[in-house]
């Protein structure tokens, strides 16, 4: 029979890997929490409506990548494709806005988008998401900027690039639209038909467009910066005094418009040489209507994303596997019976401890033991389970001693501690 693989763009994470996905999860947690952020778990399934409001119609996600369907021909439902629009909805469905004045959330876990399956971009993939909702001052960009600098200092990355813009706001982007419209005017030609139709609905996706043409031509399109209000002006210039007094390296790219199209004023991407094409590890940028759009009050907010499989390939190395503390090597079933009880139950006291069942030769096990590194191997022969003792060999050390097996749980248990 035809054995069943895996749905394409959809990837299984395996072991030692796991152990680097919990490493980095549990660093995101704890410095997060520094931040004073709380985890927030939200559904992976939501009304359709959310996304299609939140993210924008004209955008490459909501017109070609969403996976939606008609829940039994009833609701149209969505598999979330980011988690901002969730957290925003969870946020104004519980009321979170009227007990904080400030709420800085974050949550982990997968996104689908039916993209091209390629290195670095899958169907279903993880984000490490922050949102902080409320505040709209400089320094909160600024802060959680800083945040995300030192989350991937703590993880050990180097070689990273900041890029930061503003986008302005519903105040100075409608005079940038029109000068785009109308530098583009008469060159429509020769765009890509995506950029056609992206000058209808949102001419400024037009930055994003991976074409060469386009990317010539846009290249000299008047830029956002020269149009921003004096409002949002200033506003940037606090969010770069900040950063500088943390010393924190960033570029500005006015270029930079980010997918997605809620956002104003400061967004930011992290990109990575080393990862080749698909090169930005996070994207983010603050949005102040997006609460408003999606029903609630008038609260502006920002966030980030971080895309998690990027992140674990700049790991390579990943993280040393904490060695089991005792391997025991068993000879004969009735030391096998014993091995089998005294491995469990040191267990069950938190002591990870590696056995072989399947009864083999000494020699053999030994290698185990060698192999995964065990501090200790307990070598329990047939005599010696007869007279109630055993060999302990520190691995490392080449030493062994005699211990008593009645003993031994106890005696093991105040060592490894
Ligand atoms: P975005 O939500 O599009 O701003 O993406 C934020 C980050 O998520 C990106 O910088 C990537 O690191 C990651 N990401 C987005 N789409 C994918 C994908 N299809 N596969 C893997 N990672 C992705």
């Amino acid at each position: 029979m035809e054995t069943l693989t895996a749905v394409r763009g959809f990837k299984d994470i395996l072991p030692p890997e796991t152990q680097l996905w919990r490493h980095i999860e549990d660093t995101a947690r704890k410095v997060f929490s520094t931040f004073g952020f709380q985890e927030i778990r939200v559904p992976i399934l939501e009304k359709t409506d959310l996304f299609t409001r939140g993210i924008g119609e004209s955008t490459d996600i909501v017109e070609k990548e969403m996976y939606t369907f008609h829940d039994r021909g009833e609701e149209s439902l969505t598999l979330r494709p980011e988690a901002t629009a969730s957290v925003i909805r969870a946020y104004l469905e519980h009321a979170l806005h009227t007990s904080e004045t400030v709420t800085k959330l974050f949550t982990i876990g997968p996104m689908f988008r039916r993209e091209r399956p390629q290195k670095g971009r899958y169907r279903q993939f993880h984000q490490i998401d922050a949102e902080i909702l409320g505040p709209d001052d400089p320094r909160t960009d600024a802060e959680l900027i800083l945040m995300l600098i030192q989350f991937l200092r703590t993880l050990g990355l180097n070689g990273l690039t900041l890029d930061i813009n503003s986008l302005g706001c519903p105040e100075c982007r409608p005079a940038y639209r029109e000068a785009i419209l109308g530098y583009l005017h008469g060159q429509e030609e020769q765009l890509c038909s995506d950029c056609r139709r992206r000058l209808k609905t949102n001419p400024l996706r037009v930055f994003d467009c991976k074409v060469d043409l386009c990317g010539q031509i846009i290249g000299q399109a008047p830029r956002l910066t020269q149009f921003i209000c004096s409002g949002c002006r200033d506003h940037f210039a606090k969010v770069q005094q900040a950063l500088k007094q943390f010393e924190l390296p960033y570029c500005l790219n006015d270029k930079m418009v980010r997918g997605l199209d809620y956002y104003t004023r400061t967004t930011f991407e992290v990109t990575a040489g080393s990862l080749g094409a698909q090169n930005a590890v996070v994207g983010g940028g603050r949005y102040d209507h997006l609460v408003q759009e999606l029903g609630g009050p008038d609260i502006p907010g920002i966030g980030f994303a971080i895309g998690f499989e990027r992140l674990v390939s700049m790991i390579p190395e990943g993280i040393p596997l904490t060695p089991p503390a005792l391997f025991i090597a068993a000879l004969g079933e009735p030391a096998l019976q014993r091995a089998f009880l005294i491995g469990n139950r040191l267990r069950c006291g938190g002591i990870i401890v590696e056995m072989d069942h399947a009864g083999r030769s000494l020699k053999s096990q030994m290698k185990k033991a060698d192999r995964l590194q065990c501090k200790y191997t307990l070598i329990i022969g047939e005599r010696e389970l007869q007279e109630n003792r055993a060999l302990l060999r520190d691995m490392s050390a080449s030493t062994q001693e005699e211990v008593c097996l009645d003993q031994f749980e106890e005696m093991f248990s105040n060592r490894a501690r």
